[in-house]
């Protein structure tokens, strides 16, 4: 039944899907959507779902007002996530593009994150 397979994590009409992978920057992606969820800036969005090809995710993510997605990387996993189901993220934020150096040290910098978010909120404003 579709109405199981929605994300309901969020009613927020501004969405937020982080590549959340195995790296400093991957991580600080994932913990820099928490705080604009917390913040309630953007409804932090379940991006497994969309790669499971979950159907009712799948339409949840096209109906997005507006889509965020933050990557670690250059790779843009998350951003690439979405454009295979034909979504193109309005926002799209790299941390390494941040000058932010990528390392497989799982340590998240608050600082760090409080610059992802900054700059999320900095596009949001544009
Ligand atoms: S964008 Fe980079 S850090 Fe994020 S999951 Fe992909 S390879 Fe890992």
């Amino acid at each position: 039944m579709e109405e199981k397979t929605k994300c309901m994590c969020s009613s927020s009409d501004v969405r937020v899907v982080a590549c959340s992978g195995a790296s400093n920057v991957g991580q600080i992606a994932n913990q820099a959507a928490i705080d604009l969820a917390n913040e309630k800036v953007a409804g932090f969005f379940c991006l497994a779902g969309v790669a499971g090809h979950i159907n009712g995710m799948v339409k949840s993510a096209r109906d997005a007002g507006l889509m965020i997605s933050i990557d670690g990387c250059p790779v843009k996993c998350a951003a690439r996530t979405l454009q295979h189901v034909d979504i193109e993220p309005a926002i799209q934020i790299v941390i390494t593009e941040l000058g932010i150096e990528k390392s497989h040290e799982l340590v998240i910098d608050e600082k760090i994150c409080s610059r992802v978010v900054e700059k999320v909120k900095e596009e949001l404003a544009a």
